[in-house]
């Protein structure tokens, strides 16, 4: 062999224990996340391989992403805590190999590696197979913000909360768990009021199956311990102030499903709402959820969506524009969801 098959051989043998993807890093350089070739040594343990298809960009992976919340806490480390993506090779008799399968949070993309990179190693206790009613990019445009404005809806009826009691509230509209609560709702026969920094957007919102639209600096500000009673149910993933206020104008008897911070993490309210309404606060985590719940909530998915929905909600981006876009969705400049093409130029 001369010297430059050798050299092109040891080329291709890297290229093959390679794949692209974003590595989030944090030492004397600073914290950091960019586009690169990743070596497949770096995978974590698991009993799966996945050759990852789509990834999608949620709240936490902005966070993750630009280092603004200590979201990572294992560097180096791959964020993306939603992936779907074909089996390649597996350890568990769950799974074989060309299975398509989701992952949904269990820590990934906060400490072991995610989705955002063409492939991935996890445990299969985290791994569902994709519901057949969905193909993969649709499964990523639902990612975890779809599947978690269904656990917020799931709540909501479990607690007695139907079409017949009233409005219903959504906080933070035109974000990824907003956008989809809107279009559950609205398809199983809510009212729907969206609550949104956005107004210019409303006319999206009503598409998605919103009733009214109100600015949220309505409920953004300090408010009352008891307001006067207008909501049913609330999914609020914007919390503070507003998850506050959303407590306060609750009816008797109504609940409020909270999921998330976009506003802030403190909760600056009173007991009034539960104590002499009797309402309801139902606490929302996606991340540790039994497997058992994800497949009640998928398959709610996927008897409820109608197809059109993932043009209205969805942008596609390739990885080397996951960074920006990252910046952009903490920013608030992001409608809906954004699916990552892992495998796109
Ligand atoms: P997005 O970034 O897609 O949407 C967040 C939306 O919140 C924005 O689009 C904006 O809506 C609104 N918003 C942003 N900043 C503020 C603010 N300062 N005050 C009031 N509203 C604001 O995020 P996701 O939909 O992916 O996630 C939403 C929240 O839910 C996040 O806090 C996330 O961490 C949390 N979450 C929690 C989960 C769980 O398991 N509990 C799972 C998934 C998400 P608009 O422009 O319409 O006002």
């Amino acid at each position: 062999m001369n010297d430059a098959t050798t050299t092109q051989s040891s080329t291709e043998t890297k290229a093959q224990n390679t794949f692209s993807g974003i590595l989030v890093n944090k030492d004397e350089q600073g914290y950091r996340a960019a586009l690169q070739q990743i070596d497949q040594s770096m995978l974590p343990e698991g009993d799966v391989s996945i050759n990852v298809l789509y990834s999608t960009l949620n709240y936490k992976d902005g966070l993750a992403i630009t280092g603004k919340s200590p979201v990572v806490r294992q560097f180096p480390l791959v964020p993306g805590i939603d992936l779907v993506g074909v089996v390649e090779h597996s350890d568990s008799a769950d799974f074989k190999v060309g299975n398509v399968v989701i992952n949904n949070g269990f820590g990934v993309g906060e400490k072991h590696s995610g989705g955002l990179a063409q492939k991935a190693r996890m445990k299969s206790e985290w791994l569902i197979p994709l519901p057949a009613n969905f193909s993969p990019k649709q499964a990523m445009i639902i990612g975890t913000a779809g599947y978690t404005a269904m656990l917020c809806v799931l709540a909501l009826e479990k607690n007695g909360v139907t079409p017949e009691k009233g409005e219903v509230l959504v906080t933070g509209a035109n974000g990824g768990v907003g956008s989809f609560a809107i279009s559950i709702l609205a398809k199983l026969g809510y009212t729907v009021v969206a609550s949104t920094g956005r107004l210019d957007e409303s006319s999206y919102l009503k598409a998605l199956g919103a009733n009214e639209v109100i600015h949220r600096d309505t409920l953004s500000g300090q408010g009352k311990p008891l307001a006067k009673e207008r909501w049913a149910g609330v999914i609020d993933s914007v919390g503070s102030h507003t998850l506050a206020n959303a407590c306060a104008s609750t009816k008797y008897g109504g609940t409020v499903a909270a999921c998330g911070l976009a506003q802030g993490m403190d909760f600056p309210a009173s007991v009034a709402p539960f104590i002499l309404r009797g309402v309801t606060l139902a606490g929302i985590d996606s991340v540790m959820r039994s497997i058992e719940d994800r497949k009640e909530a998928w398959q709610r998915l996927s008897d409820i969506l109608e197809p059109s929905v993932f043009d209205d909600i969805a942008q596609e981006i390739n990885l080397e524009q996951v960074v920006e876009a990252a910046t952009k969705l903490l920013d608030g400049e992001i409608r809906g969801r954004v699916v990552v093409n892992v495998q796109g130029e």
